[in-house]
């Protein structure tokens, strides 16, 4: 049974916008039309009371049901939605009179939406939605006039939902007793954790409050380790960067830095050399803040320095555990770098990261921190500098005629263009509405050769650096953006986006 040309009338569009996105596609059910004091509902599945009840609850009304299948409602939910921005604006109405329910230990699964509690639900939605979107952190905003909620997708926030001040309180409150947070401290930063379920999938929320003028701040970052995307291949490397890479990390000793701004994937390009170089015949621990990932038969160390548990004292102690790779979350300073260089030249691998936009300036961050610049040239196998550029949405991608302008700023003849066009993406039901669909890397690994080892002990300044290595044959971050965008594969306002300031 198709039931698509009923879904398109105003009272539908109307309607929806009380129910969430979320819930719709989870129940398979769209309202069809409103009777005398009821609503007309289809749904796949007549005796999902629980749903039904729900429903009737966002709806305000009383239902009576047709049945159709799941495939057509699907169908129609899609294209009914068109994921507007007040999609999910559902049941914040309810919320003002909503009542705080205490959490114990038990753990919570999102698709359990049994709650009589409207900020519970609420909440849940939220955390279903943006899962559901591939959001990386979830924020929590307060403002003057309410609440601001905004979702972090693939590195870019974007505005969802912006529920009344009322509401506020409550849902802080909910997020700090899933959190184990003391609800009574307001006026201090805290930080906490809360582990929920999504059917068979767990989930883990790295929870942050900081007051802010007009209430509590609160980021949730998602730690979805089924969202995960590891191996070296699948990380959008190139050939020859791939080749230089593997053969660095099959090393056995020797120092592997990847470098990057925060967000850029530096973790997941480590998590998956580690991956590729895990054997029972190697050992291999991690010391990091915090441990993003668990992985398969590697010993990992989050990082505490609340009770002492430093990187550079995680590390200290991972020496004396006899291992063979070695990887430190991040070199911040001269203890770290210091015994991370002593390691990678007594016989072990050890891979880190730095905070440094290009990779010869790792280099000169090194000798600055206070390296000295033989150790360095001795033990620096390769370092890799990334980026994540956004993928242009294969749905709606359409190709255009870009201006002088434009090609001016991204610092490209027109003959650079093929076919004489670039790509953007018009957003669609599939990429929400962004033009965007997940993310490519681009990389620029400068190999330790023998060129760029004289110029260590020669000058490690910055420029000089950079020089050498781009003589020596590496490619740039920024011409790797360009390359990725001629292809197709990324827009020009991302190029933009991610080399603009100079930084590239
Ligand atoms: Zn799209």
């Amino acid at each position: 049974m198709d039931n698509t040309g009923l879904f398109q009338t105003p009272f539908v569009k109307d309607r929806i916008q009380k129910i969430p996105y979320a819930f719709a596609k989870k129940v398979s059910m769209i309202p069809l039309s409103e009777k005398s004091g009821f609503f007309e509902i289809a749904v796949s599945n007549t005796e999902d009371y629980e749903a039904l009840k729900e429903l009737r609850l966002f709806l305000g009304k009383d239902i009576s049901v047709v049945a159709s299948t799941k495939e057509a409602i699907d169908a129609c939910i899609e294209q009914v939605y068109h994921r507007n921005d007040d999609e999910t604006n559902s049941c914040i109405d309810d919320l003002e009179s909503g009542v705080h329910e205490e959490v114990g230990d038990q753990e919570i699964d999102l698709l359990d939406n049994s709650s009589d509690s409207p900020v519970i639900r609420f909440l849940n939605l939220i955390f279903l939605e943006a899962i559901e979107q591939g959001a990386s952190d979830i924020h929590f905003e307060p403002t003057e006039s309410g609440l601001m909620i905004r979702y972090r997708i693939d590195g870019v926030l974007q505005e969802r939902h912006t529920p009344p001040k009322e509401v506020q309180a409550q849902l802080s409150t909910r997020v700090k007793v899933l959190a184990k947070l003391d609800i009574a401290e307001k006026r201090l930063p805290q930080d906490g954790r809360i582990k929920l379920a999504m059917g068979a999938r767990s989930i883990d929320f790295r929870v942050s409050t900081v007051p802010v003028v007009f209430g509590e701040r609160i980021v949730l970052r998602i730690l979805d380790t089924g969202n995960v995307v590891l191996g070296l291949d699948r990380i959008g490397m190139k050939e020859g960067t791939l080749q230089i890479f593997r053969s660095a990390i099959k090393s056995n000793q020797g120092i592997i830095l990847v470098t990057g701004p925060t967000g850029s994937g530096k973790t997941t390009t480590l998590y998956s050399a580690l991956s590729e170089i895990s054997s029972k015949e190697v050992n291999i621990m991690t010391t990091e803040d915090p441990v993003e990932y668990k992985l398969p038969g590697i010993a990992q160390i989050g990082v505490n320095p609340k009770i002492g548990l430093t990187f550079s004292r995680g590390l200290r102690h991972i020496l004396r555990q006899d291992p063979d790779v070695v990887m430190v979350g991040e070199i911040r300073d001269k203890e770290t770098a210091d015994i991370a260089i002593q390691a990678s030249l007594t016989g072990h691998l050890v891979l880190s990261t730095l905070h440094t936009n290009d990779a010869p300036s790792a280099v000169t961050r090194l000798v600055d921190m206070g390296i000295e610049p033989y150790l360095l040239s001795s033990s620096l196998l390769t370092v890799l500098a990334q980026r994540l550029l956004r993928r242009t949405c294969p749905a709606c991608k359409t190709a255009y005629v870009p201006t002088d302008q434009e090609l001016q700023d991204l610092g490209i003849q027109r003959t650079d263009l093929v076919e004489g066009v670039l790509y953007v993406g018009e957003g669609c039901d599939s990429c929400f509405g962004s033009g965007y669909a997940g993310r490519v890397g681009i990389y620029e690994c400068m190999q330790v050769t023998q060129a760029i080892k004289q110029q260590i002990l020669h000058s490690v300044d910055a420029v000089s650096m950079q020089k050498c290595a781009y003589e020596d044959g590496m490619s740039s971050l920024k011409n790797e953006a360009i390359s990725c965008m001629l292809s197709g594969l990324t827009t020009s306002t991302e190029v933009m986006r991610v080399t603009h300031h100079g930084d590239v």
